[in-house]
């Protein structure tokens, strides 16, 4: 998902795919079990950038609904976006991989750039860049 800009060292690498993107952070209800949150998990997202989905789960705000746009998602899909909760994202949004950044396909990644008028990624989309462990910036995630 979305990378974190703030984060991201000055470089002459090719900018990270996921920060002209932000598709995924505006796709997908993005849900994980409640005791992720802060206070619960110290280093969590804030229980105040979640809702409650049942009594196990939590979303986060802006996910759960026809056209989810996630509340910690700065920018313009498509355009430059990344998140602005980047260290304490929960799961799903670690979970979800950019297409082919590790040498795999990525069908959440393909559906969310898809239904934003984005092309998907292909394998020609990192060349040029150095592989580096955990990515930098803020990037999406989904359900
Ligand atoms: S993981 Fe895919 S859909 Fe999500 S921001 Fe990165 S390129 Fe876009
Ligand atoms: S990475 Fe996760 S927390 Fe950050 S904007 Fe995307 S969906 Fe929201």
């Amino acid at each position: 998902m979305a990378t974190d800009a703030r984060t991201r060292p000055e470089s002459t690498l090719p900018r990270h795919p996921c920060l002209r993107c932000g598709a995924c952070c505006a796709s997908y209800r993005v849900a994980f079990y409640w005791a992720e949150t802060a206070p619960h998990t110290p280093d969590g997202i804030p229980q105040s950038l979640t809702r409650k989905l049942d009594p196990l789960r939590v979303a986060m705000a802006g996910t759960d609904q026809p056209a989810p746009r996630c509340v910690a998602l700065r920018g313009m899909v498509g355009e430059d976006a990344h998140c602005s909760e980047y260290a304490r994202r929960p799961s799903p949004c670690h979970e979800l991989k950019p297409a082919w950044e590790d040498g795999r396909p990525s069908p959440q990644c393909d559906r969310a750039r898809l239904r934003h008028g984005l092309t998907p990624l292909t394998p020609a989309d990192w060349a040029g860049r150095a592989f580096v462990p955990g990515r930098q910036a803020g990037l999406p995630a989904g359900e």
